[in-house]
């Protein structure tokens, strides 16, 4: 195990009507506030008028409405615009890993001189300062609600980068899975694809000396499996939806990830489809994941996975290790098509043409051909790409 340093100090409001505690919580930081959401599903829902009813009159609300899934620069910059303006004081993220991601680049894009894109290209360019945010999360999914991370898409440029920092995780998230039942079965399927993929990313990795981070993703991806289909079929299953949430933060907020040496290998690949393509990003999760696995199960990763097959999916372990890893690989795969993902690039509108081109863009803005599990080069990337025009066939 590396030496790490953990650092998740997010105060989580877990459960029916926390939002209760809204009042409480933004009055530590001010009484401006930019209230970020999506498209309007939190309007929809209710949700949006429980807030005004709630720090409306107290309060002195700014909007930055209409954040894109995928979220672009230009809001960013929107936003940053706005906080200055209006000398905002805290941001209240409502909504997905979208809304609060670009919440994240417009706390700190407000104490940065210039573009933000800046920070989020150039790792030399270090964020100083940031508004505190606060989030209410509409949809489980990313773990955004409880890391350092965000990912910022550049229309222009057609590149979809992520940057992190300590200083932009949220100081409280409020963690209600009632808000959770709107979300529609795609978003659903993509959110779960999404936890599952954070967990694998960091289940295979170059360092397999780390039983606990291990053992905590196994218990995490047994849950996305068995939570998944229960939260498809009834979205207003309470249980299925509370545990698919908590999964959601707990994957990604340091615990399954430190201690490890390396870096992803499928977020990479993914982000080219979501720049060029602008798809959902748990979806081309989980059409890249199991060809992925496929191209490089070989005598070095064999035993990792089905070690995989054995805790996650209760396989008997073969004597013939190749066995159990691709019967694991078939039963992820099985997987994502029972819950009704669409699982070729076809079906997501992406076909052959700039296969090349984004192949060459996921190795040059990622350290995939160096440092992930199994270094990616360009041709292997292309390779995976293209097995994902076809169904797999097993
Ligand atoms: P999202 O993009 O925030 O939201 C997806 C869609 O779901 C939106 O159309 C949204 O509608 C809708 N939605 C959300 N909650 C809903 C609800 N309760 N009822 C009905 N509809 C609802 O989804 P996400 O998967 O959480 O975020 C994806 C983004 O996060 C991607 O850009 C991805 O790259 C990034 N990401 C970040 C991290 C990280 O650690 N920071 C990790 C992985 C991925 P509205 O817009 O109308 O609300
Ligand atoms: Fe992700």
């Amino acid at each position: 195990m590396k030496n790490f340093d953990f650092h998740a100090p997010t105060n989580t409001l877990f459960g029916k009507d926390q939002i209760q505690q809204l009042p409480k919580v933004l009055n530590q930081y001010g009484k401006t506030v930019l209230l970020a959401y999506g498209g309007g599903s939190i309007k929809r829902s209710g949700l949006y008028d429980k807030i005004y009813e709630l720090i409306g009159e107290e309060t002195t609300i700014v909007e930055l409405s209409g954040i894109e899934p995928n979220p672009r620069l230009d809001t960013v910059i929107k936003g940053v615009k706005l906080c200055k303006e209006h000398q905002v004081d805290v941001i209240l993220a409502v909504g997905g890993g979208s809304t609060i991601d670009c919440s994240k680049a417009v706390a700190a894009g407000v104490f940065h001189e210039g573009n933000p894109w800046d920070f989020i290209t150039d790792k030399a360019v270090t964020i100083e300062k940031a508004l505190p945010i606060v989030t209410i999360l509409t949809i489980a999914a990313t773990g955004s609600e409880m890391n350092g991370g965000a990912v910022i898409t550049n229309e222009e440029t057609k590149e979809k980068l992520g940057f992190h920092s300590r200083l932009v995780i949220p100081k409280v998230s409020i963690l209600d899975p009632t808000y959770t039942f709107s979300v529609p079965t795609y978003q659903t399927m993509a959110g779960s694809a999404d936890i599952f993929s954070h967990l694998i990313e960091n289940y295979f990795n170059q360092t397999p000396d780390t039983m606990v981070q291990d053992g905590i993703a196994e218990g995490l991806m047994r849950t996305v499996l068995y939570y998944t289909p229960t939260a498809l079929k009834e979205p207003t299953n309470y249980e299925a939806r509370a545990n698919l949430m908590w999964a959601s933060s707990l994957a990604l907020n340091g615990l399954t990830g430190n201690g490890k040496f390396g870096v992803w290998s499928c977020h990479p690949m993914e982000h080219e489809l979501s720049a060029y393509y602008d798809i959902t990003h748990g979806i081309g999760l989980a059409i890249l994941t199991p060809r992925w696995m496929e191209h490089v199960l070989n005598d070095d990763t064999v035993e990792r996975f089905a070690l995989y097959g054995h805790r996650v999916f209760d396989l008997e372990v073969n004597d013939d290790l190749y066995i159990t890893a691709k019967e694991a690989i078939k039963l992820t795969y099985d997987t994502f098509v029972d819950w009704g993902v669409p699982m070729t690039l076809p079906e997501v509108g992406i076909d052959e043409s700039l296969l090349e081109e984004m192949a060459e863009q996921a190795v040059h803005h990622s350290n995939i051909s160096t440092k992930a599990y199994v270094p990616l080069s360009v041709e292997d990337v292309l390779k995976i790409y293209t097995n994902s025009l076809v169904p797999m066939i097993f």
